[in-house]
């Protein structure tokens, strides 16, 4: 079975004039996946965005929609790539974040570079979406073969629009923290996370210019949206997006990807659950918003002796013990950290990760 289409729906200025009014609306008019060209006053340099890699993040999704429709000439030529229409479109619409288990099409990109594989080979949903990774690489080089390449002039920056599943500020992600990816989180964000866990995303690749990944702020904030749809107007309306020479944005560096480990399972309540191996507390999201002092109370462990989760870092080292500690089956951390990506979503949580951390006293463990 099909479930993502191959084909490409290209749309231009003209298009515009047909966009529907709500964006929900527009997300169900979308056919796939799915390009704006839009003519820039400068049309030696092109600007991408690229959205909706995850279903369940509609920010993106809703600040193109917006300033789409009003029909603005963007400071330079713009591309706008909805990545992955077919997994909004599943009902309940905006909640899915892949089509199917085990196909995260953010966790794609490194494979979809290494390997070609042909628009025939697609009999799995592992082959679709390493095609459609492949495909959206295509369409944010200047150099492929494939000619989908932006039609005028070269790529000057990437954004890769998302949202956090749980409330949480917005954030930026990049793999570089010089001044030009500091300039591009700063249209969102004055705090921006330099990683080095590698998950096969996109802003991992090799590519002709900067990409900043934007964590506009939880996927059902207002204030999410609108921190999105500021930041797009202003990074299609700025003349000279690199003249700065200096930032506001501050960056953490090494972040730790904490996940369950084996077949643990996590459930989210104000006392211990019964049926789950770690139980965080119900309010955990609320540590997304600022940092959290060693010593913070953040759940139960079934286990009294062994964590039943692991925090990796850049080398693929567990250090969740020089983290965390477990007294009496309750779970305190042990140094002063940041969370981010805390989701209370029980499958996310699950399948991805639990939340990622920064440490703050300094940079090592
Ligand atoms: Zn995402």
């Amino acid at each position: 079975m099909t479930l993502l289409s191959t084909n490409i729906t290209f749309l231009n200025d003209n298009d515009r004039i047909n966009i529907v009014e709500k964006p929900l609306e527009f997300l169900k008019s979308l056919k796939g996946l799915t390009v704006y060209d839009i003519e820039g006053v400068n049309q030696n340099k092109t600007r991408i965005i690229t959205t909706l890699i995850h279903g369940n993040e509609p920010s993106g999704l809703i600040a193109c929609h917006l300033w789409l429709k009003s029909n603005e000439r963007p400071a330079t030529n713009v591309r706008i790539i909805f990545c992955n229409p077919e997994a909004a479109q599943t009902k309940p619409y905006f909640t899915h974040r892949y089509l199917s288990q085990n196909d995260d099409l953010n966790r794609f990109f490194t494979l979809a570079a290494k390997t070609n594989v042909i628009a025939d080979n697609k009999q799995n949903i592992k082959s679709q979406v390493t095609f459609r990774a492949q495909q959206i690489l295509s369409l944010i080089c200047n150099t492929n073969k494939n000619e989908l390449k932006p039609n005028k002039g070269s790529v000057e920056a990437i954004l890769d629009l998302h949202n956090t599943s749980g409330a949480s500020p917005a954030f930026a992600v990049a793999i570089k923290s010089d001044i030009k990816h500091k300039l591009l989180a700063e249209f969102f964000t004055d705090n921006m996370i330099k990683t080095t866990i590698p998950v096969g995303a996109i802003m991992e690749q090799a590519l002709d210019a900067p990409i900043v990944t934007i964590e506009c702020g939880g996927a059902n904030e207002n204030k999410s949206h609108q921190v999105a749809t500021i930041g797009v107007q202003n990074f299609f309306d700025t003349v000279s997006l690199f003249k700065r020479e200096s930032s506001l944005v501050k960056i953490r560096f090494n972040p730790l990807r904490v996940e369950l480990k084996n077949d643990a399972t996590v459930g989210f309540a104000n006392h211990p659950l019964q049926t789950t191996d770690i139980t965080l507390r119900v309010d955990i999201e609320l540590l997304n918003n600022s940092v959290t002092p060693a010593g913070e109370f953040i759940g139960w462990n079934i286990d009294n002796a062994e964590l039943l989760f692991q925090a990796i870092d850049s080398d693929n080292k567990d250090r969740a013990t020089s983290l965390f500690e477990t007294r009496g089956g309750l779970i305190y951390t042990i140094r002063a950290m940041q969370f981010y990506m805390v989701t209370s979503v029980t499958e996310i949580a699950t399948k991805d990760c639990l939340f990622y951390i920064t440490l703050i006293d300094n940079h090592s463990i």
